[in-house]
């Protein structure tokens, strides 16, 4: 066996890089902590972490909140930069510019662009937006820093593109590999993931999934996703389609899917199957929300309709439990506006009961931000890709302003 090197000056740098980058994560994962804390969670001396903690003060990567006269709580400072959460779904592009500088949002939609509108979306489309943020950050003071790209399709990690299955879906995208498409035209740090998988992120780094090394998030709306966080990162797997829960088998039976299989938990937990099951009450409704409305005031039909896709998505869920454990479950997107209605389905399933058989069952909660769950996730993956961070969702961040507003 080698000889371990004896320490030298690059090792010590690159071990005050290795615990810089520890702390960094911490931080993002746990919120604003005290010195302390940071000590404990890390294992580090308190000495080290206050070096460290001074060192990335005076770069001005983080900030302090006094809590008291003595005590004070480090928190991730955000860049002085924009950054842009861009978002491609079939018919249009949806792209925020947060601007840190002056701290506000600009939501923009490719039909505000009738020059590059299409019908359906192509990457063209997505860099005629980005270039115009681009030029709006620039003239704002406030350069772009950097690009989160989330596409509402499964993106294969092996050729950048989107999976053959979604091509019906993302005509123009087909076999386009993304991050080379974009990054021959924009020379900026950009990350590229499924809604799903931001989703995750985001309500990882803001809502109930803080501080949880192995969190599961769920989007039920439209579609059905699943977005797996490891130790604060998104887990991917060798194909990049890691938590794509929507195409697992619950009903051999079941209605034939588009991917090939029969009885996916997409026709069953989706806004679209809850939609048809209703169909047949002969008091057909419109939308998800509409379902969820109706059930909150004693619809009879809707309750026991949003139950029952509570219930098929924990007979998914437990299978997946069982795969990969994790600690934490959030149920998000549209669905998740039900709350009880479709927890209490989802608890009530023998499968999910009978988890408690091999030990401590995962805790299953509502997600916190069922809004714009991606679009922040997005925010969060290119901060944590910068290296920055935002301690907590601060009212701008959240609140859409349109692209007339800066101009105002
Ligand atoms: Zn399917």
């Amino acid at each position: 066996m080698a000889t371990p090197p004896l320490p030298t000056k690059r090792g010590a740098r690159i071990d005050r890089a290795t615990n810089t980058k520890e702390i960094l994560s911490f931080l993002r994962a746990s919120g604003p902590s005290t010195q302390a804390d940071i000590a404990r969670a890390t294992g580090l001396s308190r000495a080290t972490v206050n070096h460290i903690v001074q060192t990335l003060r005076d770069q001005g990567a983080i900030e302090y909140q006094w809590k008291n006269r003595r005590e004070a709580l480090v928190t991730l400072t955000s860049t002085r930069d924009s950054v842009a959460s861009v978002i491609v779904r079939e018919h249009t592009v949806h792209a925020i510019l947060f601007d840190f500088t002056a701290q506000e949002r600009f939501d923009v939609y490719s039909s505000d662009f009738p020059e590059i509108d299409e019908p359906q979306t192509s990457p063209a489309m997505v860099l005629g937006i980005v270039n115009r943020l681009a030029a709006l950050a620039k003239a704002r003071n406030a350069p772009l820093a950097g690009i989160a790209l989330a596409i509402e399709g499964p993106v294969e990690r092996e050729s950048g593109a989107i999976a053959p299955w979604a091509w019906h879906r993302l005509p123009h995208w087909k076999q386009v590999n993304i991050r080379q498409y974009i990054s021959r035209h924009l020379r900026i740090p950009l990350v590229i993931d499924n809604d799903a998988n931001f989703a995750a992120l985001g309500e990882w780094t803001w809502g109930v999934g803080r501080g949880c090394n192995d969190f599961l998030h769920i989007t039920s709306s439209e579609g059905i996703g699943g977005g797996i966080v490891i130790n604060g990162r998104i887990y991917h797997g060798g194909t990049g389609l890691a938590g794509e829960i929507g195409h697992m088998v619950i009903e051999d039976a079941g209605e034939l899917c588009f991917c090939g299989s029969r009885g996916c938990l997409t026709s069953f937990a989706t806004e679209r199957a809850i939609l048809r099951a209703l169909g047949n009450t002969g008091r057909p409704r419109t939308s998800l929300r509409e379902v969820i409305d109706g059930a909150q005031h004693g619809d009879a039909a809707c309750q026991r309709v949003l139950s029952e896709a509570g219930q098929h998505l924990g007979k998914a869920l437990a299978t997946v439990v069982r795969v990969i454990g994790p600690s934490v479950i959030a149920i998000g997107g549209t669905l998740g506006w039900a709350g009880d209605i479709v927890l209490d389905g989802l608890r009530s399933c023998a499968e999910v009961i009978n988890l408690r058989a091999i030990g401590k069952a995962p805790d299953i909660k509502v997600a916190e931000i069922l809004e714009h769950a991606t679009e922040l996730g997005g925010l969060a993956a290119i901060l944590s890709e910068l290296d920055l961070g935002a301690s907590s969702l601060v009212p701008w961040m959240v609140a859409p302003r349109p692209l007339a507003a800066a101009s105002a």
